[in-house]
């Protein structure tokens, strides 16, 4: 049986990230294995922070802590914040460990054995008032393409374009603000893409099964011709760049590019894991491990594309050793916040730790699956959130549940009811349920999120619509047998929604699965119907849960509204 290894990319270590963050990555991949797991894969689910980089360094400095500390302290928030929201990470790892350290090293001298890096003497951006390089995004200026004036010195921001800070117009430092900006001469190591190009290009050939969001970015890089990448910089704050396992000559104050080390962090992170619990990392990675049964799922936003489809792949292929590398990967547009973008500064969105303390994390989780911005740039509302909230969770979900359980607690003493035979309704139940579930485990299969979401809420229906058909209440004053079918059945329709239902709303689920005696975690059910609705055994003690989803009302709204920004 295939195995599953999922990774979602690294949230970068500066600072709680958003909701869209949370929507175009680590969500989506957390419900996959949630899924997979069910299913009863074994899933392996690898995440991590980014924490080498001018950015961290920049924020440190303004949190006016060193950038270990910050570094481990932003990480521990990033974990705990996570966890809350229900993701289910087998480890959550940092970027500067040990593990990382050595395998990026690694992978630098296998690169420069096969003669895919060189040392070449480059212009760099140099302030004077700083008396420093400005790699990255020390710099900034406007975009030699689309004329952004904000673009950053490795990217723009407006038109998503990779840039190299000695291409920007009208540059100035992000320490100093000063425009006092010479290009001197620094030597740094290159990886010579441009040698990998036809090997690249061959492998993303082989990829006709990826969604095309990610196909078309790595053919429009692919297109425009590679060029070969400096892979260090001119920075304290990162691994070390060496030769023959000794500090590099005349590379003593550099070190390697946060991207070259980020995505390597897949494989640190999970070595990080399989050293904690003791168990083997190669038969995730290694062809010549055990890794040939694996499944490799990637997930990210539509930003990260170019760097998973290219840069990372140069490194690997590069290596000629035997790294498993991506099989699918699955990327997301943005989610907006309105019209524009989240942000802190401007108190624009909510954010991952804020979104905590207004409401339960499934709410949020619903939301944001049912609203994934899958094929489109899609914007975050406060009418179309209190809608999912109030329609689907609470009237669809939640009041079935509380219904049939308060229901089964008058008439039949909280015990599921014994007798009565099922009949045509029944079986037309079945027959649509069956269907359903069908068609959830294909979308989930498929890792079509909205669909995935869909599919789940056309489940719920039937429930409402069974009762509603079958009419227990009334049944119960003449014929009592009738009324025991009924609600067991019923019954059972709630112990199935919070099987299904688990991947995306894990919290919710456990607290349903728990009220109607069901194990946890769940296992995921088969589309046979007939079969799923009679395990609950009749005399099984079975409670309403407390109010499942809360209504939002106007007067809340409005008030959120408000306070995080809203229609402008
Ligand atoms: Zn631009």
């Amino acid at each position: 049986m295939t195995r599953i290894l999922i990774t979602s990319a690294l949230p970068y270590i500066n600072g709680i990230k958003h909701l869209g963050n949370l929507a175009g990555s680590m969500l989506p991949a957390d419900v996959y294995a949630r899924f997979q797991r069910a299913r009863g894969r074994e899933t392996l689910y690898i995440c991590a922070t980014d924490e080498h980089g001018t950015p961290a360094e920049l924020a440190a400095a303004e949190a006016g802590q060193d950038v270990f500390t910050y570094c481990e302290e932003q990480h521990r928030l990033q974990h705990d914040i996570g966890r809350a929201f229900g993701l289910s990470w087998d480890w959550f790892g940092r970027s500067s460990s040990p593990q990382n350290r050595a395998l990026t090293q690694h992978l630098a001298e296998v690169l420069e054995d096969n003669g895919l890096i060189e040392e070449r003497v480059d212009q760099m951006v140099y302030s004077v008032t700083d008396k420093r390089f400005l790699p990255d995004r020390y710099v900034e200026g406007t975009c030699p393409i689309c004329a952004y004036e904000k673009a950053r010195g490795d990217q723009c921001d407006n038109c998503g374009s990779l840039l190299d800070p000695t291409e920007l117009k009208n540059p100035y430092s992000v320490i100093s603000g000063s425009r006092d900006i010479e290009v001197r001469d620094t030597r740094h190591l290159y990886l010579l893409q441009t040698k990998l190009e036809g090997r690249i290009r061959e492998w993303v050939d082989g990829k006709a099964d990826w969604p095309t969001l990610p196909r078309s970015i790595a053919y429009k890089h692919l297109d425009e011709g590679l060029i070969d990448r400096g892979i260090t910089r001119d920075l304290a704050w990162g691994i070390p760049v060496v030769r023959g396992g000794l500090p590099r000559p005349g590379f003593e104050d550099k070190v390697f590019y946060v991207w070259f080390d980020a995505p390597v962090e897949y494989i640190g992170s999970t070595q990080e894991w399989a050293e904690a619990s003791g168990t083997d990392w190669k038969r995730w990675w290694r062809l010549d491990g055990g890794a040939d049964d694996v499944r490799y799922v990637q997930f990210m936003g539509k930003d990260n594309v170019a760097f998973h489809t290219v840069s990372f792949p140069a490194t690997i292929l590069g290596s000629d050793e035997p790294w498993k590398m991506v099989d699918t990967l699955k990327a997301f547009n943005w989610l907006n916040w309105y019209g524009g973008k989240f942000s802190t500064s401007q108190k624009r969105g909510v954010f991952m730790d804020t979104a905590l303390e207004l409401l339960p994390a499934d709410v949020w989780r619903w939301y944001l699956t049912a609203n994934a911005p899958e094929n489109s740039d899609t914007a975050f509302t406060w009418e179309q959130f209190a809608s999912a909230v109030n329609r689907d969770l609470a009237d669809v979900l939640g009041n079935f549940v509380n219904r049939i359980l308060k229901f089964n607690e008058t008439r039949f003493e909280g015990l599921v009811p014994a007798g009565g035979e099922s009949g045509p309704i029944e079986e037309k139940l079945y027959a649509d349920v069956s269907a359903r579930l069908a068609d959830i485990t294909e979308q989930f299969e498929a890792m079509e999120v909205r669909k995935s979401a869909q599919a789940l809420r056309a489940l719920w229906v039937l429930g409402n619509e069974y009762l509603t058909e079958a009419a227990p209440w009334t049944a119960i004053k003449t014929d009592r047998d009738r009324a025991a079918v009924v609600v067991r059945t019923a019954l059972n329709l709630v112990a199935l929604f919070a099987r299904v239902s688990a991947p995306v709303i894990p919290f919710a689920s456990e607290t349903i699965a728990e009220a109607v005696g069901e194990a946890w975690p769940p296992a995921w059910p088969s589309t046979d119907a007939a079969a799923e609705l009679s395990r609950l055994e009749p005399g099984r003690p079975v409670r309403a849960p407390e109010v499942l989803f809360k209504k939002l009302d106007d007067a809340q709204i409005g008030e959120w509204t408000e306070r995080f920004g809203g229609a402008e």
